[in-house]
């Protein structure tokens, strides 16, 4: 069974939502249609002329990468020079979907950081920094008998998550009034008539890419004409999202040894680094990509080391003395994300007895290089 471009999208963004992602970032299906049924997928970390020759080879026509090809809008396709818009011609000409989930992917589970933490064998991995002002408290005044098929829709639609756990809400009993007009046509009692009924006040929280869904399943699960709701903005931690993982190594080594085993572990070569605090190093936090101003809160949470990539001199010389700071390379950080994508893309396609085919790019699109001497 193949499937369409839409169904592996609504898979991978269950994991990744764009919603969870920086507001500044382009992330999604960003050449193709969502009909396309894909018959082979690709995963890179960003898309060249060298993994898109790979992916033409191989005949995949699901393209998905971390790194966003469209990030600052387009004005034009004149392809004559742009290297960019050239790929975005070959791509529409050989009716390939190119899909990326790049800071969604960053600060999901299993994203990018968790990734990392992985690589380093940390144990209680969790979050360094959680999300914030991204959850809405709903609160639906519901008529007794009502009750189970309003807050089973609202479920359905994604509200009430919280962690690990679904269908989580709170409710608690009271009574509801109501006066309609002439023009009403009440579910209980009469127009002109004020009523008053056993109503349930229901709670959830419902993350803000999921509202629209949520609300379109409470009016079409709520048996009145207006059904009465309010909708807060919250300042909670969202336990899952955030920037950063952090998490204890298997056993405390020395900042030589960390260094040797994240060299090993993650295949970086090139790492630059300050020294920390000289204790041992066990507990750890890592950010894949550009994330040096993540450090102080990396010291808040214990941590003995910080590893992340494109750290400034003054960072370094900041930081000295109080946390081994440890600059592995944007590419060397994130390139095993590819694999986490893998693995989920697997699953998915395993339990749904998929004929799709799944491959990954081999080579290196590192586009910095290192002077060997
Ligand atoms: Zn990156």
């Amino acid at each position: 069974m193949f499937m369409k471009a839409g169904e592996l999208i609504k898979y991978l963004e269950e994991w990744a939502p764009p919603g969870a992602s920086w507001e500044k970032d382009n992330v999604g299906l960003l050449v193709g249609k969502k009909t396309t049924e894909i018959k082979r997928i690709f995963l890179c970390l960003e898309l060249n002329p060298k993994t898109l020759d790979e992916a033409l080879k191989l005949n995949c026509n699901f393209i998905f990468t971390h790194h966003p090809l469209i990030f600052r809008p387009l004005k034009n396709l004149n392809f004559t020079k742009s290297i960019k818009k050239q790929l975005i011609a070959q791509l529409i000409k050989n009716d390939i979907v190119l899909y990326s989930a790049h800071t969604n992917l960053d600060f999901t589970k299993d994203g990018v950081s968790f990734e990392l933490a992985h690589r380093l064998k940390l144990q209680n991995v969790n979050f360094l920094e959680y999300e914030e002002d991204n959850q809405f408290k709903l609160v639906v005044f519901v008529p007794e008998n009502y009750f189970e098929k309003v807050s089973s829709a609202l479920f359905n639609a994604g509200a009430g998550i919280i962690g690990n756990y679904s269908n989580c809400s709170y409710s608690s009993e009271g009574t509801g009034t109501f006066l309609g007009n002439e023009f009403t046509n009440p579910y209980f009692g009469k127009k002109l008539n004020l009523e008053k009924v056993k109503e349930i006040r229901l709670e959830l929280l419902v993350n803000k890419w999921k509202l629209n869904n949520v609300l379109t399943a409470l009016t079409n699960s709520h048996p009145y004409e207006e059904p009465a709701y309010d909708i807060y903005p919250l300042k909670n931690k969202n336990v899952n999202y955030g920037a950063g993982a952090i998490g204890n190594l298997l056993k405390p080594m020395t900042e030589n040894e960390f260094l040797n085993f994240l060299s090993k572990s993650i295949k970086s070569q090139n790492i630059r680094y300050c020294k920390g605090t000289n204790a041992k190093i066990n507990r750890v936090a890592v950010c894949g990509g550009s994330c040096s101003d993540k450090y102080k809160a990396a010291i808040s949470a214990g941590a003995d080391a910080f590893v992340t990539a494109d750290i400034g001199y003054h960072t370094f010389e900041e930081a000295q003395g109080s946390i081994l700071l440890v600059d592995a390379g944007h590419y060397e950080t994130e390139v095993h994300s590819i694999d986490a994508v893998e693995r989920k893309l697997k699953k998915f396609l395993k339990e749904n007895n998929s004929k799709i085919e799944l491959f990954k790019f081999k080579g290196n699109t590192n586009p910095v290089k290192f002077l060997k001497i």
